[in-house]
């Protein structure tokens, strides 16, 4: 078997792991592997992710032109070219729909760090990109603020992509951040999440470090700021209508008032959030309140 063989045949033994993780309904998902500087490996268009066999592996050049394979490429290849323009040190890619972390994304709800340890050495802070229409490049383009500072990106009502040097790890990230959104959906139902202590938090952001992973959140510790605050995507959130509603902050996050935040820091705090859903609920009480008078 050849290098390129081999690596088709891995990317249809993801596929099975994907779909039996039902993380890709139907024909969803694709998987892709970079072989050389001017070919990727992509998965077919409408082709159940369970099902392929090598012969069923599209090649693309960089441009998302399809080069070889009897079916037609994935719409989505542009998403991954554009991952593998912005990070020569990433070969292989997954995007799929995992429904826990796709819940998420469809909710608009961050995830949150400090909770428990495996995400937060493996996957870090996780951002949300905007939405944009699947296939476009402009939909590609959605990730272009995020790429550079972290390797798993959740789509905002869409699904999630996760990306490394090989196409195991890369599905590895993707499974770590489903199963700890399960988690966290299932503990807010006993309840609620209780956060590790900021210490605690400081000490697993150090051994992600250590294992080689960067993280936005080492500046902050370097800076010796505090980590609760420290979120570089946050800045991205209202572009993204992403608001902290099912969660709440760490404990020891101070609400940033108007004037701390930079030109740039959009964050919104959730206290004025919170003040601003009320006035809403107040409005719209009035109107129904109004219109039973009316009838
Ligand atoms: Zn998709």
């Amino acid at each position: 078997m050849t290098d390129i063989e081999a690596k088709k045949q891995l990317i249809c033994d993801i596929g099975k792991r994907v779909y039996a993780k039902d993380f890709a309904a139907a024909n969803e998902g694709n998987i892709s592997i970079r072989i050389d500087e001017n070919r990727v490996l992509c998965t077919p268009t409408r082709h159940c992710k369970g099902f392929m066999t090598p012969e069923d592996i599209c090649t693309v050049d960089m441009s998302g032109k399809q080069i070889d394979g009897k079916l037609k490429r994935t719409s989505e290849v542009l998403l991954h070219i554009e991952i593998y323009k912005h990070r020569s040190d990433i070969n292989s890619i997954v995007h799929c729909h995992p429904p826990h972390a796709t819940a998420f994304a469809v909710a608009h709800e961050p995830i949150p760090n400090c909770v428990l340890p495996e995400p937060d050495i493996f996957l870090g802070e996780i951002p949300i990109s905007a939405y944009e229409t699947p296939g476009s490049q402009n939909f590609a383009d959605t990730i272009l603020p995020f790429v550079d500072r972290t390797n798993i990106i959740v789509l905002a009502n869409h699904g999630t992509v996760s990306y490394e040097a090989d196409l195991e790890t890369a599905y590895w990230l993707t499974e770590i951040l489903d199963a700890y959104c399960r988690i966290l959906m299932l503990a807010k139902q006993l309840g609620g999440i209780k956060y590790l202590p900021l210490q605690k938090g400081r000490e697993l952001l150090a051994m992600r470090k250590d294992w080689g992973f960067s993280d936005p959140r080492s500046e902050a510790v370097d800076a010796e700021e505090n980590i609760a605050d420290f979120a570089s995507f946050k800045s991205s959130w209202r572009q993204s209508e992403i608001v902290q509603t099912a969660f709440p902050s760490h404990p020891s996050a101070t609400i940033p008032s108007e004037t701390q935040a930079t030109p740039d820091d959009t964050f919104q705090s959730s206290a004025q959030l919170s003040e601003q859903s009320i006035e809403r609920i107040a409005q719209r009480t009035a109107e129904i309140l109004r219109n039973q008078q009316n009838q």
